[in-house]
C-alpha cells in the first residue's frame, strides 16, 4: 500500500466516521422549528404573521396548463421537475394599539398534522387570544376559518367580533345553498355554519359592505372569485400601506409568473383569474406592500414585474422590528 492510498484509506474511514447515522447518532436531531411568527411595522402599526402549517398539493390542481408546461415551470424556480408544490397558510395581526385585528384563522384541526399552528404562535409572539377584539375573514374556506373555535367548539378569541363581506356570508350560511349543493360540496357549507354558529349565536358575527371604512385607514376591497364574497384588507396609516390579499395567489412559484392559471379551489375560475390579474397589475403600479395567506411564510413582499405577462416576488427580509 502506497503513502498515497493510505492516506486515501484514512480520508474514507473518516468520513465514515464523521457522516452521522440517525438512528446511532450520539446527538439526535432538534426537530422543532423555530416560532412561526414574523412582525414588521407599517405606519405605526404592527403586523405580524404567524405561521400555520405548510404542505404540498399536486400540480393537477392547477388549471389552464398542460402538465409538462407545469413541470417546467416550477422546474425553472425549484430546479427539478417535483410533481407537488408546497404553499403555507399564512393568518396576520395587526396592533394599531387600540385594536388587535386578526385577519384569517388557519385552519385549526380541520386540515391534519402539521396544521394548526397559528394560536400557538400568536402566544409565542406575546398577544393572548382574549386580546382580539376583531376577526377579519378574506373568505369561509377551512384553512381560513378552523382556527377560530377550540377542540369543544367554543371561540377561540372570547372577546373577537368577526366581520366577513356580505356576499361571503350570504353564500355560505344560506341553508339553501347548503340543501342545493352537490353532495362533494356540502360539507363546506356545513362546516362554515358549524365553525360560525357560537359566534353568531353571541352576536358576534358581522358582515361587511365594500363602501365604508371597518375602521379608520382600514378597508375592505372586494376581490371575488376564489368565493363569492373573497375579499382583501387594505391597512393605509401615516403614509404606509400594506395590502392582505388572502388567495389571490396558492403557489407563486407558478402563478406569479402565469396569473392565468387557475387553481381548483376556485368557485368561479374565470372571475378569480380576472381579479388576480387586475390586481397585480395594481400593486405593481401602485408599490403596495403584500401580505399573502398563502405565499410562503412570512407570505409578506413586494412584486415587480417580470415581462410583459408575469411578476417576480421579492420577499422581506428578516430584521429587527422597526
Ligand atoms: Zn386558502
Amino acid at each position: 500500500m502506497t503513502i498515497k492510498s493510505l492516506t486515501r484509506a484514512a480520508v474514507l474511514m473518516a468520513a465514515v466516521v464523521l457522516a452521522p447515522d440517525a438512528d446511532t447518532a450520539s446527538i439526535p436531531l432538534v426537530k422543532n422549528q423555530a416560532p412561526g411568527y414574523f412582525k414588521i411595522m407599517v405606519g405605526g402599526a404592527q403586523v405580524t404573521a404567524l405561521y400555520d402549517g405548510s404542505s404540498t398539493f399536486p400540480l393537477t390542481l392547477f388549471k389552464n396548463a398542460a402538465p409538462e408546461t407545469l413541470q417546467r415551470e416550477v422546474a425553472a424556480v425549484d430546479g427539478d421537475a417535483p410533481k407537488v408544490v408546497n404553499g403555507s397558510v399564512n393568518s396576520f395581526l395587526i396592533n394599531t394599539g387600540d385594536h388587535l385585528i386578526l385577519i384569517d384563522s388557519g385552519g385549526g384541526k380541520l386540515l391534519g398534522p402539521g396544521f394548526g399552528q397559528a394560536m400557538a404562535n400568536l402566544k409565542a409572539a406575546g398577544y393572548r387570544p382574549e386580546q382580539v377584539d376583531m376577526i377579519l375573514l378574506t373568505h369561509m374556506h377551512r384553512d381560513h376559518i378552523g382556527g377560530l373555535v377550540t377542540d369543544n367548539g367554543q371561540p377561540a378569541f372570547p372577546n373577537a367580533a368577526v366581520w366577513a363581506s356580505k356576499p361571503e356570508v350570504d353564500y355560505w350560511l344560506s341553508q339553501a345553498n347548503l340543501d342545493g349543493a352537490p353532495s362533494d360540496q356540502q360539507a363546506g357549507f356545513q362546516r362554515a355554519r358549524d365553525i360560525l354558529a357560537p359566534y353568531e349565536t353571541a352576536g358576534r358575527l358581522h358582515s361587511f359592505s365594500y363602501d365604508k371604512d371597518l375602521l379608520p385607514g382600514l378597508k375592505a376591497v372586494a376581490l371575488p372569485g376564489h368565493t363569492p364574497g373573497h375579499s382583501g384588507f387594505m391597512l393605509e396609516r401615516n403614509g404606509q400601506s400594506i395590502l392582505f390579499w388572502g388567495d389571490i395567489v396558492h403557489y407563486s412559484a407558478l402563478q406569479f409568473a402565469h396569473p392565468e392559471l387557475g387553481i381548483g379551489f376556485d368557485s368561479n375560475s374565470a372571475l378569480a383569474i380576472k381579479t388576480r390579474q387586475a390586481l397585480l397589475k395594481q400593486v405593481v403600479r401602485q408599490k403596495t406592500l403584500i401580505a399573502g395567506a398563502h405565499i410562503t411564510f412570512p407570505g409578506i413582499g413586494y412584486l415587480r414585474a417580470d415581462g410583459s405577462q408575469g411578476y417576480r416576488w421579492t420577499p422581506v427580509g428578516f430584521g429587527e422590528v422597526r
